[in-house]
């Protein structure tokens, strides 16, 4: 029985709802006046339910779609301006005890090499993403309670914190670990974690059983009710997202914006980001293998549709995607992405780009420079702002501050700030005239006055050798 408010899996991402929500969507595709009712809600920017969405989604119609599109980039441009918050993965370990058909580090995947960071590896990893620019990190590793148990997990977010090299800190660390215990969560809360970050890969518990064969990962009902654990553990701040590839997209947007609306019905708060991967080439892995991967087309359309129905949710895209398909979706919703990036273990202090421990194929092989550069030619404002977390700015508190209105007066100024550091101690000559020349400009949009003038004054100091100023 559908019911969002339950705490078990089965109930609040229910198969037989997600059934008839596209059989609705089928039968509605081209109901013009339904559509048409289901966008001017969107409008009202208080997000779209399930249903609604899935109609949308179901919707071939090009004027209607062009609506959409102009309609996600309008949301887009009003809750997170021109900002892009940028981040990089960081992988710890790919020991791992779970069979995931999809991922090269499936235990039975002989072949390639096992390596986990000694604290020592952590700290270099830690000063070459430091010497790139890099402020936010997102930890990835395998499952491994032998291996990888939750200690060796702490032990290196304590290290991650711990590095002061030159101006350089990491000052958020997101955690991208298999579905643990309460215990654990909270452990992770008291590590002082940005966003708890899990992917569920696929909301059709069938497929899911399959693609899952073997290791603690094969429990569909302990992964999807994850997060509310981690909420439990006090996290307020978690990431969802799906393996796009796997399953049917319709299915799997369903899903998704059903588990959004659960976190919301239970908690009181949504999700604090989305990511949107897709299956790529690895290790032993062939994507096209699985027969449910997307189109480009498909791919923004779902960006823009997730972008309108959840607008208080970031959404990320990492470089799992090439520049082409990083530009379309920005544009139309996504506020997060990575930039020089290496899924590889160890894979930041090597000169050249390993390939032996990847992860995945990674398709923007650009530098961090080239990235921060290329978004500001396309007018955006790269953002390496972590202070909302640090401000206790989580969860509710967080959505708070975008209802408000009071973003332009808060995220604006601290992403010019953090550029205005970046360009400083890591940027090349060119990226810095850009830079420098762009936040003149963007000063001017800092509605109010005496925020301004203190942006202002904070950018001289940072000039003059200081670090680290927030609102
Ligand atoms: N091991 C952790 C878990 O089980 O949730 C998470 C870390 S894993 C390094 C991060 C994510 O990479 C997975 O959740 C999966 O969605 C994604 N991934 C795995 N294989 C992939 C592939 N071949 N292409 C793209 N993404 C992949």
């Amino acid at each position: 029985m559908y019911n969002p408010k339950s705490l078990s899996a089965d109930e609040f991402i229910n198969h037989e709802e997600i059934l008839e929500t596209l059989k609705y969507a089928d039968e509605n595709k081209d109901n013009i006046p339904l559509i048409d009712s289901i966008i001017e809600k969107a409008k009202l920017r208080k997000g779209l339910t399930h249903r609604e969405a899935s109609v949308l989604l179901a919707c071939e119609l090009p004027d209607k779609i062009a609506e959409i599109y102009s309609l996600a980039e309008q949301i887009k441009k009003d809750f997170y301006g021109n900002r892009i918050v940028i981040f990089a993965p960081l992988y710890l370990s790919n020991y791992c005890v779970n069979g995931c058909v999809y991922c090269p580090y499936h235990m039975k995947n002989k072949h390639i090499p096992r390596k986990k960071l000694t604290q020592e590896e952590v700290k270099k990893e830690v000063i070459a993403l430091q010497d790139m620019g890099h402020k936010r990190l997102a930890i990835e590793s395998g499952e491994d309670p032998v291996n990888n148990p939750i200690e060796y997990i702490l032990e290196c977010i304590n290290t991650i914190y711990s590095i002061k090299h030159k101006n350089g800190a990491i000052r958020r660390v997101n955690v991208n670990i298999a579905a643990t215990t309460v215990e654990n969560y909270r452990k992770l809360k008291e590590a002082g974690i940005g966003t708890y970050i899990l992917f569920q890969e696929t909301y059709h518990k069938e497929s899911y059983l399959k693609l899952h064969p073997t290791g603690p990962k094969h429990d569909y009902n302990y992964h999807t009710e994850a997060m509310d654990r981690a909420m439990e553990g006090g996290i307020d701040d978690v990431g969802l997202g799906v393996l796009f590839g796997l399953e049917l997209y319709r299915y799997e947007f369903a899903g998704l914006l059903m588990h959004a609306e659960h976190l919301e019905a239970v908690h009181g708060v949504g999700p604090h980001t989305i990511s949107v991967p897709r299956v790529k080439r690895a290790d032993d892995i062939d994507p096209d293998a699985f027969d449910n991967g997307i189109s480009d087309e498909i791919f923004a359309k779902l960006c823009a549709l997730i972008r309108i129905s959840v607008p208080y949710t970031g959404m990320i895209i990492s470089t799992r995607e090439s520049q082409k398909v990083r530009e379309n979706v920005i544009r139309l919703g996504v506020s997060q992405i990575s930039g020089g990036s290496r899924t590889s273990v160890g894979g930041y202090s090597e000169e050249e780009r390993p390939h032996d421990t990847e992860q995945f194929d990674v398709s923007d092989q650009r530098s961090l420079d080239e990235v921060v550069h290329w978004l500001m030619d396309m007018g955006y404002i790269p953002s390496f702002c972590t202070a909302c977390y640090r401000e206790g700015r989580t969860g509710d508190r967080f959505m708070s501050l975008c209802k408000s209105g009071q973003i332009q007066n808060c995220c604006h100024p601290n992403a010019l700030m953090t550029l205005k550091e970046y360009l400083m101690d890591y940027a090349s000559e060119e990226t810095k005239k850009i830079g420098e020349a762009l936040i003149q400009a963007e000063l001017n949009n800092i509605p109010k006055e005496k925020v301004r003038e203190i942006c202002r004054e904070h950018l001289e100091k940072i000039e003059n050798g200081i670090r680290d100023f927030r609102f």
